[in-house]
């Protein structure tokens, strides 16, 4: 089980206006982190430098101490899986969409993960279960239970490393804490990095990160920051 670790991590889009600022942190094996911060903070840059969308134009991020320079792209995907806020699904069935990425994946494997994100028993309820389909770019189903089929599917992925991008942050405040459920269920032994917008989203972190103008601000459990406020 890797660790994650952003060492003194420096990031500007452009060469003028520096993002992240030297930022330091660390996620280890099965610890379940939160990172927190005002909009702008850079919590969305962070995703992009993990999944290399860009590099950091100073420090490294390493995961099981390597540095993601220096690893494929496909080796990456397998270490860190993502549920973003907005995720893609296909328009075809809900099994499909939960297999996606993993070709090859047997039918119990896909019902074991749908039981992981908690909607075995919706799927089971629908006429078609597994072969429902779900619409243009999933529209036949809630925020909530795309998302859910997105936690299914990184799942079955069974990445060692997880990333909740602001997977909560586009539902309702009752949906949010469904999902944050599961999340926590999901997390339970896994490496995990969630990305949200309130401190009340992630209360049972094991850290929490706050994060604001690129750089770590405060750390500690839920209770801590409060108590610190
Ligand atoms: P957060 O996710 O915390 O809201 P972001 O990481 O999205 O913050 O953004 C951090 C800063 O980087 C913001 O000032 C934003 O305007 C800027 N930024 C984000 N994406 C780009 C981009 N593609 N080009 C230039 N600036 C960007
Ligand atoms: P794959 O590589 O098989 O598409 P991924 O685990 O990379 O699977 O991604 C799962 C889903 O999340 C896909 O729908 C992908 O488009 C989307 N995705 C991947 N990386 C990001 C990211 N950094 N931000 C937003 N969405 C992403």
């Amino acid at each position: 089980r890797p660790t994650l670790r952003f060492d003194r991590v420096r990031f500007g889009y452009d060469p003028d206006r520096e993002i992240l600022k030297s930022l330091t942190f660390k996620v280890e094996a099965g610890e379940r982190v939160a990172i927190v911060g005002p909009s702008g903070a850079g919590k969305s840059t962070i995703a992009r430098l993990l999944f290399r969308f860009y590099d950091p134009t100073a420090g490294r991020i390493l995961i099981g101490g390597k540095d993601i320079k220096t690893v494929t792209q496909q080796s990456l995907r397998a270490h860190i899986g993502i549920v973003p806020q907005d995720s893609v699904l296909f328009n075809d069935t809900i099994g499909y969409n939960i297999a996606y990425g993993r070709e090859g994946a047997t039918r119990s494997e896909i019902e074991a993960a749908a039981r992981g994100a908690a909607i075995a028993d919706f799927i089971e309820s629908l006429p078609d279960g597994y072969e429902t389909e779900v619409g243009e770019r999933g529209l036949k189903l809630s925020g909530g239970e795309k998302q859910r089929v997105a936690i299914a599917r990184t799942l079955l992925k069974n990445p060692p490393i997880i990333l909740f991008d602001e997977a909560t942050s586009a539902l309702d405040t009752r949906t949010e804490q469904d999902i944050m459920r599961t999340i926590r269920a999901v997390a339970a032994d896994r490496t995990t990095l969630t990305i949200a917008h309130r401190l009340s989203t992630v209360v049972d972190a094991d850290r929490i990160i706050v994060l604001e103008g690129g750089q770590l601000v405060e750390q500690g459990s839920h209770a801590q920051l409060l108590a610190e406020d």
